[in-house]
């Protein structure tokens, strides 16, 4: 097997990188403290130059980027820590409007939503269903030429900074699950509409939402009805093709051989001298090795034309359960000085590792959690009994 990157994506990764030592500042990292891991301004930057709508498949009209380069601007954003959740959201966002949307959403919601003037959010998780998104309980009434919401959706991240949501809602409670939801794309100012935060311990905020006899014309319809989990599939095929959060690890491990250089132990040994921790950097160096093996070649596939699935799941599982564990090594490495956070005076870089700690468990819930993707692997790949309905 040739592990060689292609020369355009490494030509590509000079370019992404001139891109963020231009327009990524270090307010915009210590922006992200108030937990929104976005930035207005980058986003806008980002969408200029071509990368949003470049990211959408071409054969929906976006610009088609081929899916390794795609890994590649996704690998750069994050071991830049760039505040950039909102591209691979409107990136799903748009392919379902491009691929399920009327002339209303894909001629006025799809060009904005491209151009970066708008963000959208998605609205599928609820108190009650999260894995089994096909459960959701948001009931839409049709009325005449409207449709009434009524419920409430939870994990609904950048509500608070975005303009729409794609909401999954349930229009015939009659038939089995899968068979009865539609999808709408509504307007977060719509009256009715309330939304609360929620807070993680990783310091990351999501909102629970709420919706009251929201009123909303047909145009906002997105699919057909009662064919919502078509759309879902869409979202889920596009959500695994971008691929994001794949790699966490590096800025944890840079910070890691940072602490074990400078810190000085009782006897006035350096932790880099000894080999238990010469032992673990080194492991998690290799895992990321692996992390990125994954993610490029589920990357080839997509760019050969290949609809990967449990390829997908593969890279996740393995990116955030291998994260989660470099957190925890680093952590007890670091002993009583591991517990300083960034508020904590003499805290090691500002108590990265301790706020990756903390945030690593979650990249293991969102986006399918790690038993999901278990389940997909050991069903996809090894052909074992599915194991559940
Ligand atoms: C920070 C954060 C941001 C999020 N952002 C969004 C968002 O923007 N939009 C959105 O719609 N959702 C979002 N989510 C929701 C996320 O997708 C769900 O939390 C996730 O799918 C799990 O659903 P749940 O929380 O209801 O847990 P459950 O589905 O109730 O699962 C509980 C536990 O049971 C396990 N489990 C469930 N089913 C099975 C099974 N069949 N086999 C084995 N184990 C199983 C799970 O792995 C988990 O450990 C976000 C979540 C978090 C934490």
């Amino acid at each position: 097997m040739d592990f060689t990157m292609p020369a355009r994506a490494e030509d590509f990764r000079a370019e992404v990188q001139q891109f963020l030592a231009e327009h990524l500042t270090g307010e915009m990292i210590a922006a992200t403290r108030d937990g929104t891991i976005h930035s207005p301004a980058l986003h806008r930057a980002i969408a200029d130059r071509g990368w949003l709508s470049g990211a959408v498949p071409a054969e929906l009209g976006g610009g088609g980027m081929d899916p390794v380069e795609l890994c590649v601007l996704l690998e750069e954003l994050q071991l830049h820590q760039a505040p950039a959740d909102a591209l691979g959201v409107a990136v799903v966002a748009v392919s379902m409007i491009l691929e399920h949307g009327r002339d209303h959403l894909r001629g006025t919601v799809a060009p904005r939503l491209m151009s970066g003037e708008v963000l959208a959010c998605l609205g599928y998780s609820e108190p009650e269903s999260g894995s089994d998104v096909a459960a959701a309980r948001t009931r839409a009434v049709r009325d005449g030429d409207r449709w009434v919401i009524n419920g409430s959706k939870m994990w609904t991240t950048l509500a608070h900074v975005a303009d729409y949501v794609l909401l999954l809602t349930r229009t015939d409670p009659e038939v089995p699950k899968h068979r009865g939801l539609t999808f709408f794309v509504v307007p977060l100012d719509t009256a009715g509409i309330e939304i609360q935060a929620v807070e993680t311990m990783g310091n990351e905020r999501s909102n629970a939402t709420f919706y009251d006899d929201v009123v909303l014309g047909d145009e906002w319809r997105l699919g057909e009805v009662n064919d919502g989990w078509t759309v879902m599939k869409t979202a889920l095929k596009y959500e695994r093709g971008i691929a994001g959060g794949q790699f966490p690890s590096p800025p944890v491990i840079e910070a890691a051989v940072d602490w074990a250089r400078r810190a000085r132990r009782a006897d006035g040994s350096r932790p880099i001298d000894d080999d238990e921790v010469r032992n673990k950097l080194v492991r998690a160096m290799i895992d990321v090795e692996v992390c990125r093996s994954f993610a490029y070649h589920t990357a080839a596939l997509a760019s050969e034309g290949t609809m990967f699935g449990v390829e997908g799941s593969m890279t996740k599982l393995f990116a955030s359960e291998s994260y989660k564990k470099h957190c925890a090594w680093f952590l007890d490495m670091m002993g009583a000085e591991g517990l300083l956070t960034h508020d904590d005076p003499g805290a090691h870089m500002d108590g990265l590792i301790e706020e990756h700690f903390r945030h690593a468990p979650v990249t293991a819930i969102y986006g399918g959690t790690s038993e999901i993707n278990r389940n997909l692997v050991a069903e996809g790949w090894l052909g074992l009994p599915r194991s559940r309905s």
